[in-house]
């Protein structure tokens, strides 16, 4: 089980910022921005590239959700990330979408 399975089981605490049947959002233990939030599916998906056709919903609900949680921290320009695999930095392995703001980004990242 990973970290993000036990705060969906509320197994270990976490600062929530939004909660509904099919995902979970909740403050980056370690904030990269003013704004970093993590936006992650109730279900166990390791990673976005084992998602497929059956996904669909879920992961537009995502997306949608994104764009809403980030107006409700006050943000209304934001950047969404998702790491895919350890080689690009992926840590936990429960998909997760980094929706971060508040301060200026790079383009190309980093
Ligand atoms: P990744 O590197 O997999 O894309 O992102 C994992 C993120 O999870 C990191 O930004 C890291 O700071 C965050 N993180 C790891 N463990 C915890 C935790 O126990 N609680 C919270 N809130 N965030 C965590």
């Amino acid at each position: 089980m990973t970290i993000f399975a036990k705060i969906i089981n509320r197994e270990i605490p976490a600062d929530i910022v939004y909660e509904d049947d099919q995902c979970l959002a909740f403050k980056d233990i370690s904030p990269q921005a003013p704004m970093h939030v993590l936006l992650i599916p109730k279900q166990a998906i390791a990673k976005l590239t084992d998602t497929n056709e059956e996904h669909k919903h879920l992961l537009g609900h995502m997306m949608v959700k994104a764009g809403e949680i980030a107006k409700q921290q006050g943000h209304d320009e934001f950047r969404v990330v998702i790491n895919n695999g350890a080689g690009v930095g992926q840590s936990v392995f429960h998909l997760h979408l980094h929706l971060l703001a508040g301060r200026g980004f790079q383009w190309p990242p980093g």
